[in-house]
């Protein structure tokens, strides 16, 4: 069992940073409102998650630690129309296949926290009770520590909490309502502090992309035939001063897709430098169906049914808002 969900971890688990993201989405899954991230190390010693959400019951825990035990799909149809961020039921087993990984978790209406971790060829799951508040924790230790191809493969402490420090900026504009803390070796390195309102959202735009952007940046929001894009896009001439800064979120769910980057290319025309990419957070909402996620393991990537549509939605509205501020 322990070589099958290793293999299955090379696609998922690159390096600490893609743990940090599969572990945070179970936690903006499991409903919570507040996420710590603890890492040592640059991830290779420790990393640490802990949530506030629903919890894992005692009788699910041996569960969630194998392969292809997911809560969150029941049928086909849901799998069409998936919105949650996690489904493929991989990331726990695949992680604690090449790590030493400690589960606790306390749903709220449990009196007990439970602590689950595999051990050993087989992957038996060991359970013990445990003290832990509402919620789930989940500790990954000496990640690749059996696994030495894709421990040299690690780069240098800093290098990696750079990753993981870029995986939670990501996700922390994708979840504007949750508190996310990100600590380094025991420092606190980045506070989001959630808040729903437009002025808050501002905040929390400066705390991820700085305020030189969000000083700069000209806002949009609109709607045609269904599709939904609102966000922020700096000007040329902020643009080319700006540091990379592409943010594309379709659904909630963070994304890196060339139609989208195509499409906002081509608004800023021939304004950007030759190597410029320019400086926007975008937020493209349309119905589920529209878009089919499930192409790639590491869920980057977005197929439209509509593609052409989108593509030149994208780029009207922010061609309208460039030339708009060019009056
Ligand atoms: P997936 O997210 O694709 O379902 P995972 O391996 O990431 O698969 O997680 C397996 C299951 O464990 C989830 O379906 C969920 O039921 C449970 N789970 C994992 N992390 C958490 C968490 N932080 N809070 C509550 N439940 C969790
Ligand atoms: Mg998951």
């Amino acid at each position: 069992a322990r070589l099958a969900n290793q293999i299955a971890a090379g696609e998922v688990v690159e390096r600490p940073a893609s743990v940090v993201k599969e572990l945070v989405e179970n936690s903006l899954d499991a409903g919570a409102t507040r996420i710590e991230v603890d890492i040592e190390k640059g991830g290779a010693k420790l990393i640490r998650i802990r949530d506030n959400g629903g919890g894992i019951g005692k009788d699910e825990l041996t569960l969630a630690l194998s392969r292809h035990a997911t809560s969150k799909v029941s049928s086909l149809e849901d799998l069409e129309a998936i919105l949650s961020l996690g489904f493929r039921g991989e990331a726990l087993a695949s992680i604690s296949s090449v790590s030493r990984l400690v589960l606790t978790s306390r749903p709220a209406e449990q009196e007990q926290a439970w602590q689950a971790m595999a051990e050993g060829r087989d992957m038996a799951v060991q359970l013990q009770p445990a003290s832990h508040p509402p919620g789930t924790t989940v500790e990954v230790r000496d990640l690749f520590f059996n696994t030495p191809a894709r421990r040299r493969f690690m780069r240098t402490e800093k290098t990696e909490f750079g990753h993981i420090d870029e995986v939670l900026r990501r996700i922390a504009l994708s979840r504007f309502e949750v508190d996310m803390i990100l600590r380094h070796n025991g420092k606190p390195v980045r506070q989001y502090r959630a808040g729903r309102l437009p002025s808050q959202h501002d905040k929390r735009l400066a705390a991820v992309c700085g305020p030189a952007f969000v000083a700069s940046a000209l806002k949009f929001d609109s709607e045609h035939h269904g599709l939904r894009l609102w966000g922020w896009l700096a000007p040329p001439s902020a643009a080319r001063n700006q540091p990379d800064l592409q943010y594309t979120y379709v659904n909630g769910r963070m994304m890196r897709d060339k139609l989208l980057n195509h499409a906002v290319r081509q608004a800023y025309g021939d304004r950007l430098p030759a190597e410029g990419h320019g400086a926007f957070v975008l937020y493209l909402e349309l119905d589920a169906h529209e878009v089919d996620v499930n192409v790639h393991p590491a869920k980057h990537e977005v197929r439209f049914h509509q593609a052409r549509l989108v593509h030149d939605f994208i780029y009207q509205v922010l061609h309208q808002t460039l030339a708009e501020e060019h009056g």
